[in-house]
C-alpha cells in the first residue's frame, strides 16, 4: 500500500445556541469566539481550531462543505475516513451528526454525506462499478450492538432498570477482529447492501429508531452510547493508458479495486469521563462509567502529546471496544475529522472547558491514510507509477528527440554490422573463388597463387595437391589475396555497373513507352486538324449568324403587313431563326470543346517535352555509364595485362634462378669430386711415402749390422 503524507486529526468546534431549557434556567453565555478566527474562549482559557462553527463564527450549514466533503471525496480515492462527534450530553452530537430521525435529518453531516455520496457515483457511474454496504452499530456498555439486526429482540429489563445482556438464539455476538494486515473488522455485525439513497436512508432511520427503542428500554442509555454508522464503498475501475508521450492512445490498463471504510460517529456524552478518567476515581467510584470514553480519552492523550509520541508511549486502543474500533481513525489509516460539540451556558462551562482541552489535543494525533486497494491493484499502481516516472524521465531527456537519437545509434549500429557481414560475405566468396580456381588447374592456378618473397620474389608454383584454405587467409602471402581481391572487385564493379545499365534502360524504356503514349501521334497534323476545324465552324457560324440576321429582317419587313398568309409565313421564319439559334449555340459548343481539347493538346505537349528531356538525361547518363564500364574494363585490362607481364618476367627471373642454381649445383658437384679425387690421391701418396720410409729404415738397419760384425 502506498503511504501518504501524515495527516493530522481536523478539529472543529460546533458551538449550538443556548436550547429552551437553558434558557428557562436563566443561563447565561460563557463562550466566545475571536471575530474572524477559528478560536473560542471560554473564561480566560483560549483555543485555536481548523474550523469553529455557530455562535456568530462561520455558519453550520458550510460545516459539511468544509470539513466532511473532503473525506467523501477521499472515499473514491480509496482513504478510510471518520467523523466523530465529541462532547458533552446535549451538545449536539447527534443534531450534528443526523444520527437522529428528527432531529438534524436534514441538516445533519449524515444525510448529507449520503447526498454528496449518491451524487457523485452517478456522475462516475459509466466508469466505475460501485458496491455500497452499510452497517450501524451501537456500543454500550462494551456491547456491540448491531442496530441494523432485522430480527426482532426483546430486551429484558434487569431489577436495576439496565437492560439485560442482549443475546439472540442462533447468532453468535458481534466481535472485533483484526485481519493479518492490521484492519479492524467486526464480526457479525449487519452489513446492508445499499443501492439507493433511499436504501441507505431506510438504514439509517431503522438503526435511529432501533437506538432510540433502546434508550427508552434502558432508561435513556443513549447518553452512554456510542453510535457508529459505517458506510463501505468498493469501486472498481478501468484504469486507461497514461501516456504522456501520446495521449492519444485509449489502452486499457487493467481494473483497480479500492474499497475504503467512512465511520460516522456519535459518540457518547463525554461528561462521564472527565468526572471518572481524569482524576483516577473510577475505581473507587461505585456507578458504572464509560470505559470506551475513559479510554478515548487515554488514547488522544497519548496521541495528543507530542513528548508522550516520541517517546513511544504504548496507545491503549485495546483498553475499549471503542478505541478498539476507532483505532484506524486515530493515529492510523484513516483521515479524521472530530468535531467538538459545545453547549454555550454557563452551567456547563466546565464540561465545556474540558471538551475543548481533548479537542484541542487531539489535533496533535496524526493519521497516516493509505489507498486501500487490494493486492493486484496495488501491484498494478505501482507499476504505472513506475510507467509515469519513466515517461516523465524520458520526456526530460528531451522526449521523442531522445528516442531519436536511440534510433540513429541503433542505425549506426546496425550499418556496421551490415558492413562487417558484407566483408566477411566478401572474404567467403574470395575463398570460394579461389578454391574454383585451384580446381581449373595447374596453369590457372599459377597466376592466381603468386607468392612474392621478400626481396628476390622467387617464383614457386603453386599446383599444391594439399592446400589449404587457411593458408590462403594467412598473413605470408598477401599477394594472392590481392590479386583474388582485384579480380572480384572489378568483377563486383562490373556486375553492378551492369546493372544499374540494365536499370537505366528499362527506364529508357519505360519512358519511350509513356512518349509514344503522349505524343504518339503527330502533333503538329492534330494541330492543324483542329485549328481547321475551329475556322470551319467559325465560318459556318457566320453563316448562320448572317442567315439569321436575313430571316430577322424579313420578319420585321413582313411584320408590317397585317396579311394572314403572310403570318403564315412569319410563323414560318422564326421557326427557321430558332432552329438556326440553336445550331448557332450547338456551333458555338463545339467550338468551345475544340477550344478546350486544343489546350490539352498543349498540356500533353508539355509533358511529352519534359518526357523528352527526362530520356535525354537518362541517355546521358547511359552513355556516361557505358564510357565507365569501358574505363573500367580497361583499366582491368591494362592492370591484368600488366600483372601478366609481371608474372611472365617473375616466371623468367625463375627459370633463371632455377638454372643459376643447377648451375652452381653442378659446380659444386664437380668441386666435390674433384675434392674427393685429389684427397683419395693425398691419402695414396701419404701411404706411399710410408712404406717407403719403412723400407728405407730395415735397409739402413740390415747395413749396420754388417759394419759391425
Ligand atoms: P447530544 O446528542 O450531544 O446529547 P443532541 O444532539 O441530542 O445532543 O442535542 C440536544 C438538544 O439541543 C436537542 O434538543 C437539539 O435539538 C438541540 N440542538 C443541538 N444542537 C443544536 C443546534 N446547532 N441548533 C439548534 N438546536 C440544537
Ligand atoms: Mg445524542
Amino acid at each position: 500500500m502506498e503511504v501518504t503524507e501524515n495527516c493530522s486529526v481536523k478539529v472543529a468546534v460546533h458551538i449550538r445556541p443556548l436550547i429552551a431549557d437553558e434558557r428557562t434556567q436563566g443561563c447565561t453565555e460563557c463562550v466566545t469566539v475571536t471575530k474572524g478566527k477559528p478560536q473560542v474562549q471560554i473564561g480566560t482559557h483560549s483555543f485555536t481550531f481548523d474550523h469553529v462553527y455557530g455562535h456568530g463564527a462561520s455558519p453550520s450549514s458550510s460545516m459539511f462543505e468544509e470539513c466532511v466533503a473532503p473525506l467523501v471525496d477521499g472515499l473514491f480515492q480509496g482513504y478510510n475516513a471518520t467523523v466523530l462527534a465529541y462532547g458533552q450530553t446535549g451538545s449536539g452530537k447527534t443534531y450534528t451528526m443526523g444520527t437522529a430521525i428528527k432531529d438534524g435529518s436534514e441538516t445533519g453531516l449524515i444525510p448529507q454525506v449520503m447526498n454528496a455520496l449518491f451524487k457523485k457515483i452517478e456522475t462516475l457511474k459509466h466508469q466505475t462499478e460501485f458496491q455500497l454496504h452499510v452497517s450501524f452499530i451501537e456500543i454500550l456498555k462494551e456491547e456491540v450492538r448491531d442496530l441494523l439486526d432485522s430480527e426482532p429482540v426483546s430486551k429484558p429489563v434487569t431489577p436495576n432498570g439496565n437492560a439485560a445482556k442482549v443475546t439472540v438464539p442462533g447468532r453468535p455476538p458481534i466481535q472485533i477482529r483484526e485481519s493479518s494486515s492490521g484492519v479492524i473488522t467486526l464480526a457479525g455485525s449487519t452489513e446492508v447492501a445499499v443501492s439507493t439513497l433511499q436504501e441507505m436512508a431506510t438504514c439509517l432511520e431503522q438503526g435511529s429508531i432501533n437506538r432510540a427503542t433502546g434508550s427508552t428500554n434502558m432508561n435513556n442509555q443513549s447518553s452512554r452510547s456510542h453510535a457508529i454508522f459505517t458506510i463501505t464503498l468498493e469501486q472498481m475501475h478501468k484504469i486507461q493508458s497514461v501516456s504522456a508521450v501520446n495521449d492519444t492512445s485509449d489502452e486499457d490498463m487493467g481494473e483497480e479495486y479500492l474499497c475504503a471504510k467512512l465511520h460516522l460517529v456519535d459518540l457518547a456524552g463525554s461528561e462521564r469521563a472527565k468526572r471518572t478518567g481524569s482524576d483516577g476515581l473510577r475505581l473507587k467510584e461505585g456507578i458504572h462509567i464509560n470505559r470506551g470514553l475513559l479510554a478515548l480519552g487515554n488514547v488522544i492523550s497519548a496521541l495528543g502529546d507530542e513528548k508522550k509520541r516520541k517517546e513511544g508511549v504504548h496507545v491503549p486502543y485495546r483498553d475499549s471496544k471503542l478505541t478498539r474500533l476507532l483505532q484506524d481513525s486515530l493515529g492510523g489509516n484513516s483521515k479524521t475529522v472530530m468535531i467538538a460539540c459545545v453547549s454555550p451556558a454557563d452551567i456547563n462551562a466546565e464540561e465545556s472547558l474540558n471538551t475543548l482541552k481533548y479537542a484541542n489535543r487531539a489535533r496533535n494525533i496524526q493519521n497516516k491514510p493509505v489507498v486501500n486497494r487490494d493486492l493486484v491493484s496495488n501491484e498494478m499502481q505501482k507499476m504505472r507509477q513506475q510507467l509515469q516516472y519513466l515517461q516523465a524521465e524520458l520526456c526530460a531527456r528531451g522526449g521523442p528527440t531522445s528516442d531519436i537519437q536511440t534510433l540513429k545509434e541503433r542505425i549506426t549500429w546496425l550499418e556496421a554490422t551490415n558492413e562487417d557481414l558484407r566483408r566477411e560475405l566478401h572474404e567467403y566468396r574470395s575463398l570460394r573463388a579461389v578454391a574454383e580456381c585451384c580446381e581449373t588447374g595447374a596453369q590457372e592456378s599459377r597466376s592466381c597463387f603468386v607468392k612474392i618473397d621478400g626481396h628476390k620474389r622467387a617464383i614457386q608454383s603453386m599446383d599444391l595437391p594439399d592446400y589449404q584454405m587457411d593458408e590462403v587467409l594467412s598473413d605470408d602471402n598477401p599477394g594472392e589475396i590481392d590479386e583474388v581481391d582485384k579480380e572480384l572487385e572489378h568483377a563486383l564493379r562490373r556486375n553492378n555497373m551492369d546493372r544499374e545499365l540494365n536499370e537505366l534502360n528499362k527506364r529508357l524504356e519505360q519512358k519511350e513507352s509513356e512518349m509514344k503514349l503522349v505524343g504518339g501521334t503527330d502533333t503538329e497534323a492534330l494541330k492543324q486538324h483542329f485549328q481547321k476545324k475551329i475556322t470551319e465552324l467559325e465560318e459556318e457560324k457566320r453563316i448562320v449568324q448572317q442567315e439569321r440576321d436575313r430571316l430577322l429582317a424579313a420578319v420585321e419587313n413582313r411584320a408590317a403587313n397585317s396579311d394572314s398568309q403572310i403570318q403564315k409565313a412569319q410563323e414560318i421564319n422564326v421557326q427557321k431563326l430558332k432552329a438556326l439559334e440553336a445550331q448557332i449555340s450547338d456551333l458555338k459548343k463545339k467550338q468551345e470543346n475544340q477550344v478546350e481539347l486544343l489546350k490539352q493538346k498543349q498540356r500533353s505537349d508539355e509533358a511529352a517535352k519534359r518526357l523528352q528531356a527526362e530520356i535525354q538525361y537518362i541517355k546521358a547518363q547511359k552513355v556516361q555509364l557505358q564510357h565507365k564500364i569501358k574505363q573500367e574494363a580497361e583499366q582491368f585490362r591494362q592492370w591484368k595485362a600488366y600483372r601478366e607481364k609481371e608474372l611472365l618476367q617473375l616466371k623468367k627471373e625463375g627459370r633463371r634462378n632455377e638454372y643459376e642454381r643447377h648451375k652452381l649445383e653442378a659446380l659444386n658437384q664437380r668441386q666435390k669430386q674433384v675434392l674427393q679425387r685429389k684427397t683419395e690421391e693425398a691419402a695414396m701418396a701419404t701411404k706411399r711415402l710410408k712404406e717407403l720410409l719403412e723400407a728405407r729404415k730395415y735397409s739402413i738397419r740390415d747395413n749396420s749390422g754388417k759394419f759391425t760384425l
